[in-house]
């Protein structure tokens, strides 16, 4: 592999997609990574295999009611077992050379901030995190020396075409999007659109919530949020662009009329590995592309009267303050009611704006402040779905 010195990395939300992902290429690079932390929700089985395959120094399940379960399961394994939020948050502050945040939702917030309060490689899949916490984590990042790699497909993308520009050289940054399973679907039928249709994505194969996001095009709207802070050019240098067979991963637009895009396969497998190897590249096993066989990429503008998720997340970068913050709690919300058949598909952006519309507490100042403003988010947006029901 390209690397040289062996790095510890920890890994937040490991039994998921990108976990999966992040860990299939530590497995194939043997002796590059020293895993210190792996951490879930409340698979405890699918941890503790994780946490014994990879000698793990720590195994973390979120929910407190698991840690018997865990203690039962590393028994004799040597790998330490905590369980709850508090200790989730230590072993992100345990400062691995690499954390990988890869929880889904504002639930990796605290960890996240642990981990870029450490000064070290913080490689960002947790975009709700950052779209919550905006300034907040930005100046934490600022503060504290954290290199943040976005993992994100399309911030990867970016990151690599920026190539160390500066902002002022930036005309346009371009967020390639696919479009989602119902890209082509009518107003009509998409309030319609089943849960089951709606994670079944054609491009990518992803956790259940981001692949409703990609439905509703609200990933593109965070996604959007996201870049407004990884790259400061502002909000009018942003753009969307729907791009099918999702093989441009996103671009940047030079002031000379130059523009660099990044290709690749659709597996986050690649943008992963650009983290884990940064500054230096290591091998994949995705296959190359291979453009005489895709033959033809194409590009459309995004139509946000079927999809008005970007316009309401453009509003919220605008309005700033606590409105991202608000505008991912209640869509968390509404994907959830969603997944769980309480609401139809439309009415998931829907609900968001109806919440960003009954008015925004004030700006979240520290991360206890963002956390506050997500639960109070929570809270009405579930008060909000029960009437129209
Ligand atoms: P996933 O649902 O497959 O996995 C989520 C992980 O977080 C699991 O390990 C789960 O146990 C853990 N988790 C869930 N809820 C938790 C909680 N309340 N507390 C602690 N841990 C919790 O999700 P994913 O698809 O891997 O996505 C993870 C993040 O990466 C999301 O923010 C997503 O938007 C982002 N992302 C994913 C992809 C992708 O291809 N999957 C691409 C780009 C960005
Ligand atoms: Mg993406």
């Amino acid at each position: 592999n390209g690397m040289s010195v062996q790095r510890s990395i920890t890994v937040l939300g490991a039994t998921g997609s990108i976990g999966a992902s992040t860990l299939d290429l530590v497995r194939r690079n043997p002796g590059a990574f020293r895993v210190e932390a792996l951490t879930a929700h409340a698979q405890v089985a699918e941890l503790a295999a994780l946490a014994r395959e990879f000698s793990a120094r720590l195994a973390v399940v979120a929910d407190p009611a698991r840690l018997a379960d865990l203690r039962a399961a590393l028994a004799g394994s040597g790998v330490e077992a905590a369980a709850g939020p508090e200790a989730l948050v230590e072993a992100a502050a345990r400062g691995a050379d690499i954390t990988v945040a890869a929880i889904v939702g504002c639930a990796g917030l605290a960890p996240t901030m642990a981990a870029i309060e450490c000064g070290k490689i913080v490689a960002l899949a947790n975009k709700e995190a950052l779209v919550s916490a905006g300034e907040v984590m930005t100046a934490a990042v600022a503060r504290s020396g954290a290199t943040l790699l976005p993992v994100d497909s399309e911030h990867n993308a970016i990151f690599q075409c920026l190539a160390g520009n500066a902002p002022e050289h930036v005309r346009m940054i371009t967020l390639t999007a696919s479009g989602g399973p119902f890209r082509d679907w009518t107003a009509d039928r998409l309030v319609h659109a089943t849960p089951a249709e709606a994670v079944k994505h054609p491009n990518w194969s992803m956790g259940a919530k981001i692949s409703v996001d990609s439905a509703t095009m609200m990933n593109k709207g965070l996604e959007f949020i996201e870049a407004y802070h990884l790259f400061p050019v502002g909000v009018e240098r942003l753009r969307i662009l729907v791009h099918p067979q999702s093989i441009v991963h996103s671009m940047v637009e030079y002031r000379d009329g130059s523009t660099l895009a990044q290709l690749g396969p659709s597996d986050m497998r690649v943008p992963i590995a650009s983290c884990l190897a940064w500054p230096a590249r290591m091998d994949t096993p995705c296959a190359p592309l291979d453009l005489a066989e895709i033959g033809e990429l194409t590009f459309r503008r995004p139509d946000e009267s079927r999809f008005p998720a970007t316009r309401l997340a453009r509003e919220a970068v605008l309005a700033g303050g606590a409105a991202p913050a608000v505008l991912n709690a209640a869509n968390e919300i509404a994907v959830a009611a969603f997944l769980a058949g309480k609401i139809g598909f439309t009415r998931i952006v829907a609900c968001v704006e109806a919440v960003l519309d009954r008015g925004l507490p004030p700006p979240p100042a520290c991360l206890a402040d963002v956390i506050a403003v997500d639960h109070e988010a929570r809270l009405r947006t579930h008060a909000c779905m029960e009437p129209v029901r």
